[in-house]
């Protein structure tokens, strides 16, 4: 497995593996990698011929008081970790790498970018799209992995893609959970051994939701009623947004029906936690 740190690096090693006629592969990461990440590139690894998988704590997706400067860099661990997934190449650029000069160009998904997350982290998406859409010009890949984890940057990152005609196919991965249910996350180390136990109450509140599908109700504000109550059991939990919306257009809806998305955004002590389902109610 090759490090590369520089655009011109990794292009070379990418241009010699479409020489051979290798289809590439591109998981994007801002490392601090874990078992959610590895399941990214194993399925890189089984789809792709040539998997690059970029490791890069992207600054302009962080928005002020966000933990950019405290965000894990465990470098060293992170590159054994992809040379054991099957990774060929691990793309580790310096910020002054891809931000050499001041910005001007930015990619920027409408409407989709405003419910949820949007609200709260203003800049975040339009950073998030932007680095996605550098990286897919840098390394040029046939098909990128994402994660189900981030269910609203899956559905952004895949609208860029089709408005702008991007030559390459996104994957979606599902989300990999602690064997409590918790969503594994970079940002689950955060938490001490108390917070650790109140965020199994997230992906509770999430179960509640299927729970109350499964058998029928299709109120969305009673299931939201239910979510609340689940997650207000705990008081380290502050809740910043409890939703369920359309999965086509993010948008809250009265009453279930078809595919929706159940999604919730936490912050416990220092660690903000987002998580999310996919439920068909016809099913
Ligand atoms: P990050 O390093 O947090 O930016 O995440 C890089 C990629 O890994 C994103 O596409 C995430 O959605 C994905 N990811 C993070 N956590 C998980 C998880 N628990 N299961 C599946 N994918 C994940």
């Amino acid at each position: 497995m090759e490090v590369a740190e520089t655009v011109s690096s990794v292009r070379g090693l990418v241009e010699a593996a479409r020489r051979q006629g290798k289809t590439i592969g591109l998981v994007p990461t801002m490392g601090a990698l874990h078992i959610g990440h590895v399941s990214l590139i194993e399925a890189a690894v089984q789809q792709t011929d040539f998997v690059v998988v970029s490791i890069f704590v992207n600054p302009t997706q962080f928005c002020p008081g966000e933990d950019l400067a405290k965000y894990p860099r465990p470098f060293d661990a992170d590159c054994e970790i992809c040379r054991k997934a099957g990774a060929d190449v691990v793309f580790a650029p310096t910020a002054d790498q891809m931000y050499p000069a001041e910005n001007l160009t930015w990619v920027t998904v409408e409407k989709l970018t405003e419910p949820l997350c949007g609200q709260f982290r203003p800049g975040h998406f339009r950073g998030v799209t932007t680095v996605c859409a550098k990286l897919f010009n840098i390394v040029g890949p046939d098909v990128a992995f994402f994660g189900q984890k981030d269910a609203q940057q899956a559905i952004v990152i895949k609208r860029m893609v089709a408005d702008l005609n991007m030559p390459l196919e996104i994957v979606i991965c599902p989300t990999v959970r602690e064997p409590d249910g918790l969503a594994v996350s970079s940002r689950n180390q955060y938490l001490n051994p108390e917070q650790r136990k109140d965020a199994t109450y997230v992906y509770k509140s999430l179960q509640k939701c299927q729970e109350m599908i499964d058998a029928g109700v299709t109120d969305t504000q009673k299931i939201l009623t239910e979510m609340r109550r689940v997650l207000q059991q705990v008081p380290s939990i502050e809740i910043e947004y409890v939703s369920i919306v359309d999965v086509g257009t993010l948008q809250d809806i009265d009453k279930i029906a078809g595919k929706i998305l159940a999604a919730v955004a936490v912050n416990i002590g220092p660690a903000r936690l987002i998580d999310n389902i996919l439920v068909d109610s016809n099913r």
